[in-house]
């Protein structure tokens, strides 16, 4: 029997499970179809840093990507403190909030006056009693960002939770705007919404959202992880207009620390294999970090793309990007810390529902949620 739908959304991360959960608040008839497991692709291997701005400041200017991104820290912290749906109370975060260290060079000063610009979230300087032990060794001024991190895999634990009857893991065997066949269920729906990251160019091509340009763009990163007995630290090392390293913490299944590494290290990894990016990045996490031993830490790296809507010149795009032909909208958030807004945009798009008290969703084989990636990595290694 055809199941008619208000809206279908594929791709179940960061962007589309908190576009679902809003569109079921709103009464909308919605199902979310992921292909693997949630949060495959960006969401998991990300940082979980809810931005507010300051690393798009770094320059000294306020760029429309830091205008964008400043109402974003007080959004998150509003649901996870249940002030504000989706409810998150309860669920963990990885840390309230971030620290912004420098190293000693001018350049690095610079940057630091820059972070300071027009922001809702702004650097805070700490005074030497109050900085977390592992930047005591610090040369330069520690500062404190209220930039919450989250628990990645525990947001979408918690954001499937809420929608469990929504959620379809599967392929469609037959897709087009106006009819999906997956499984045993024949959908119909009046909007289609493509929330899928990389997977978004295929779907484009599939159901006819391409024009002569190139719709989405890949910007390669290759991260490194390591674990052992490391102290736990947030946040970001500023060298200049950029992080030269971006360090966030996690633990294991197993009870070890993990370090996800990003920032400049990450980006110049993209040309290295894992046998050079490894000693550069211990090189530079002594440089950045000089009180810290990496004595018995075990090294690993991962790499991952950032999915976006193609923008010239290849650069970050500024905002969210949306791209709507007929019933088909596509779009990438460009940052998970961004996915509130971009829901909000996209529920502009699609307009009102009745509320429907009968819908209960349907049944269906759930997704399960994605591993990150120190637990699927295979390759640690301690001999560096
Ligand atoms: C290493 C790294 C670190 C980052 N750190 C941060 C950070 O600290 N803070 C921040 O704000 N942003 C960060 N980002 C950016 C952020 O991760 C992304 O912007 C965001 O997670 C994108 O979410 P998404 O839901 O659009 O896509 P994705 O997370 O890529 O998810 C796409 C989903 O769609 C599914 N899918 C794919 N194809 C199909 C299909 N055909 N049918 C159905 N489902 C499909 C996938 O399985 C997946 O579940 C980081 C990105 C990377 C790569």
């Amino acid at each position: 029997m055809a199941i008619e739908l208000d809206v279908v959304i594929f791709g179940g991360a960061g962007a589309g499970l908190w576009l679902l959960d809003e569109l079921r608040r709103r009464g909308a008839r919605a199902v979310l179809i992921e292909r693997d497991a949630l949060g495959t692709g960006q969401t998991v291997a990300s940082q979980g840093i809810i931005h507010g701005g300051v690393k798009y400041s770094l320059k000294g200017v306020v760029s429309a990507s830091a205008q964008a991104i400043r109402a974003m820290p007080p959004r998150w912290r509003d649901a996870y403190a249940g002030r504000r749906e989706p409810d998150l109370t309860g669920v963990e975060l990885r840390a309230d909030g971030c620290w912004l260290w420098r190293t000693a060079s001018m350049r690095s000063r610079l940057g630091m006056l820059g972070a300071r610009a027009g922001l809702v979230v702004k650097p805070v300087s700490v005074d030497a009693s109050q900085r977390p032990a592992v930047l005591t060794d610090c040369p330069g001024e520690v500062y404190r960002l209220d930039e919450p991190v989250i628990d990645v895999v525990k947001f979408l634990h918690a954001m499937a939770q809420r929608n469990q009857r929504l959620l379809i893991r599967g392929e469609p065997i037959e897709l087009s705007a106006d009819r999906i066949i997956i499984g045993d269920l024949d959908l119909r729906p009046a909007s289609i919404v493509l929330t899928a990251g990389a997977g978004n160019e295929a779907l484009c091509e599939q159901l006819g959202l391409v024009n002569d340009h190139p719709i989405m763009q890949r910007r390669p990163l290759h991260m490194v992880m390591v674990r052992g007995d490391l102290p736990a630290l947030n946040g970001h090392c500023v060298d200049g207009g950029h992080t030269r390293a971006t360090i966030t913490s996690a633990t294991d299944s197993a009870g070890r620390t993990v370090w996800q590494v990003g920032g400049q290290i990450a980006e110049d990894g993209v040309t290295m294999e894992p046998a050079a990016l490894i000693p550069h990045a211990r090189d530079e996490l002594a440089a950045v970090l000089p009180g810290v031993s990496f004595e018995g830490v075990e090294w690993s790296t991962y790499r991952v793309d950032r999915a976006e809507r193609a923008v010239i010149g290849g650069g970050r795009p500024e905002d969210v990007q949306i791209v709507q032909r007929g019933k088909v909208i596509a779009a990438w958030p460009t940052k998970l810390a961004l996915a509130p807004h971009m829901s909000d945009l996209i529920v502009d798009l699609l307009g009102e529902y009745g509320i429907d008290q009968e819908y209960e969703g349907v049944d269906a084989p759930r997704p399960d949620v994605a591993l990150p990636p120190w637990e699927t990595s295979q390759t640690w290694n301690s001999d560096v």
